[in-house]
């Protein structure tokens, strides 16, 4: 199956299961892939098989590219839940993330004051100084921690740079009272070893270092989009809600995504 790419700087509206009618924010570029993780199962693909040849889109180009779609939308009568960064890779890996958050910020309030500024992020760049400054202005961060077994993420999530999970998790915590944890569950297998996180080895450490963080909410999913890698296998709803009981169990708000 085929994986996607999206538009760059700005994508949608689309409808997102977890953030409602949301326009996306693509700090990437357009014609590949720039990520600090290089997951099994991206939608975008493998990163050595989507090297991007443009550049990223400057602070400039984002402002007046979503200012352009903001008036446009508003002028329509068009509604918006959210605005979110998203889209081929990893925001934070933007040199000018913390100006550009403020730029959204800037520009939500002028147009749509009534949306939230959303992220997804792989977490890999917290320990920037800058990247954890503008996660405290981001309204709603959803933090990638798909486990916390250091040989899993090397396999599976595969960091490209630095990575000590101990420092994310700590990171994780400065951002107590909004922060939201997303974490993608499947089984299969990668290049012959098993990619199943589902198994007690995996969820019980991940349920209790999570319910240590005291997120405000988690999100957990399985696969919904075309994969690069075709052994991997999707949950069912009950193997998604069994795990979320696990969470629920401590006190924890899970929302579960097919
Ligand atoms: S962190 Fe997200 S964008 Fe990066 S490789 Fe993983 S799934 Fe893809």
């Amino acid at each position: 199956m085929a994986t996607v790419l999206y538009p760059s700087p700005v994508f949608g509206p689309v409808h997102s299961r977890r953030l409602g009618r949301s326009l996306g924010i693509n700090l990437l570029p357009p014609d590949g892939k720039l990520c600090s993780f290089d997951c099994v199962y991206c939608e975008c693909g493998l990163n050595a098989e989507r090297v991007p040849h443009e550049k990223m889109p400057s602070r400039a180009c984002v402002a007046s590219e979503l200012e352009r779609t903001l008036s446009a939308m508003r002028d329509k009568g068009e509604t918006l839940d959210a605005l979110t960064f998203a889209g081929n890779g990893e925001p934070t890996g933007h040199p000018d993330f913390l100006a550009i958050v403020r730029d959204v910020r800037a520009l939500r309030d002028a147009y749509f004051p009534q949306a939230r500024v959303c992220l997804l992020t792989n977490a890999t760049h917290l320990d920037r100084d800058d990247v954890f400054e503008a996660v405290q202005l981001i309204d709603r961060p959803c933090l990638k921690l798909d486990t916390v077994d250091a040989d899993y993420i090397r396999r599976v999530d595969r960091p490209n740079c630095p990575y000590r999970i101990d420092r994310v998790l700590e990171r994780m915590q400065g951002l107590k009272g909004r922060l939201i944890v997303q974490t993608l569950f499947m089984k299969g297998t990668f290049e012959g070893r098993s990619v199943d996180n589902t198994l007690a080895e995996y969820v019980d450490p991940w349920v209790k270092a999570v319910t240590a963080l005291a997120p405000i909410g988690v999100d957990i999913y399985t696969l919904a989009r075309a994969t690069p890698v075709p052994t991997l296998e999707k949950l069912s709803r009950e193997e998604l809600e069994a795990i979320a009981g696990k969470l629920r169990a401590q006190g924890v708000d899970v929302h579960c995504y097919e």
